[in-house]
């Protein structure tokens, strides 16, 4: 009985899976007949770069499961990795450190990640471009005169509110943040916040924020896919573009607007440092003994606990180390308010007790899990990545 029950149910995940690939093709399809040329064919980029072909296939199984899609979508990701450079992308800069760019930038090799950030077809990015001032506001207006509906505008940086916005004024015309970013935001295909503070305000608004400073999602009141992390990881970017190529639409999204492929699990599920927690040896403070012998860093302050992030999986700087593997707790950077209410704490959260610990600790995760569960069905392809005009043509019908 048992036998054929877990047959039917290979039998309707089979089915689901050969649907979703179905859907996948067709959307691959049309992104390929719709998106601007390709300046540059990506088989040659990765040739001119030294990146094997053999490579660029272990790469595709990587980024597969890093998705949470069986093997057979191995061939769709090359796919979607070979018009990844022909998605137009509009990049802001609202106020802000520039460490999310910085951090997408930074390479020592060409992996294959680093490869499909530096052919992105980035139409206007105020830090990286070469034209100022009256220029640069040009390049703008071309690019949404050029890609209306069609390219993705990625914001970094939270937006100040106080003063009419004021804080914040950008460009010749002396336009607000708030004022840009509305306007460049209702023209784009879709909005992706990259890093924290464009996701919840976070450093920008930490007490006592002057600059009234929010998310953009809450300053505009419009739904975006949020790249949490201070900085985020380049590869929850990349994965996220991928996801929208492939299926036309937003991955699966939490409570908080971050992908569940990325944001799913707690720091806590994938550290290495696990097995210490879990056999109740910790650093009790920094430099001793079991700093030295790599154990638990809960009681000097770890929030891997709270926090929801694949770092652990992916890590950063070309997959070399992560804060944990560092020696340093995770400040919880990818949740909202982190900056007032981990990151500065040297000490658990809450009196969790060694030993009952885990208990405690688990039970915290799980309110936030709830939270975060209740969430994923209200947006789980809510969004598709459709032309703005193709939306507007289905309102008015
Ligand atoms: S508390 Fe921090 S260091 Fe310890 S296992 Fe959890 S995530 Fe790792």
């Amino acid at each position: 009985m048992a036998h054929q029950k877990s047959a039917q149910y290979d039998r309707v995940v089979r089915k689901q899976y050969r649907e979703l690939m179905d859907r996948c093709k067709v959307n691959l399809d049309r992104m390929d007949s719709e998106l601007p040329p390709p300046v540059e064919d990506f088989q040659d980029v990765l040739k001119d770069r030294g990146v094997s072909r053999r490579s660029f296939i272990k790469w595709t199984s990587i980024m597969t499961g890093a998705l949470m899609l069986p093997p057979m979508f191995k061939p769709m990701v090359a796919r979607a990795a070979e018009q990844f450079s022909r998605v137009p992308v509009v990049w802001l800069h609202m106020a802000e450190c520039t460490g999310c760019s910085e951090a997408l930038l930074r390479t020592s090799y060409p992996n294959i990640d680093d490869i499909l950030l530096d052919t992105i077809s980035l139409e206007y990015h105020e830090t990286l471009m070469a034209a100022a001032g009256d220029q640069a506001e040009q390049c703008l207006e071309k690019a949404l005169h050029d890609f209306p509906g069609k390219f993705v505008c990625v914001v970094e940086g939270a937006i100040p509110l106080a003063m009419g916005g004021k804080y914040l004024t950008l460009g010749p015309k002396g336009k607000t943040g708030l004022q840009l970013a509305r306007e460049v935001t209702s023209k784009a295909a879709m909005t992706i916040c990259i890093g924290s503070c464009s996701a919840f305000g976070n450093v920008q608004a930490a007490k006592p924020n002057p600059t009234g400073a929010v998310g953009v999602g809450q300053a505009l009141g419009i739904e975006t896919v949020n790249i949490a992390g201070c900085p985020p990881n380049p590869n929850n970017f990349v994965g996220t573009i991928l996801h929208c190529l492939m299926f036309g639409g937003l991955p699966a999204l939490d409570g908080l607007g971050r992908p569940v492929w990325a944001y799913g699990k707690r720091i806590h599920d994938y550290c290495e440092r696990r097995p210490h927690y879990d056999a109740g040896e910790f650093v009790e403070e920094w430099g001793d003994d079991g700093a030295k012998k790599g154990w638990c860093l809960y009681k000097v302050g770890c929030k891997g606990p709270y926090t929801f992030a694949n770092c652990g999986r992916i890590r950063f700087n070309d997959a070399i180390s992560w804060p944990i593997m560092a020696g340093h707790g995770c400040i919880g950077c990818t949740e909202p308010n982190f900056w007032d209410t981990m990151a500065p704490l040297e000490k658990p959260i809450q009196d969790a007790t060694i030993g009952g610990g885990e208990a405690t600790v688990d039970h915290i995760a799980m309110g936030l899990t709830v939270a975060t569960v209740a969430g994923i069905a209200a947006h789980a392809g809510a969004t598709a990545w459709v032309h703005r005009d193709d939306k507007d043509t289905a309102n008015k019908e």
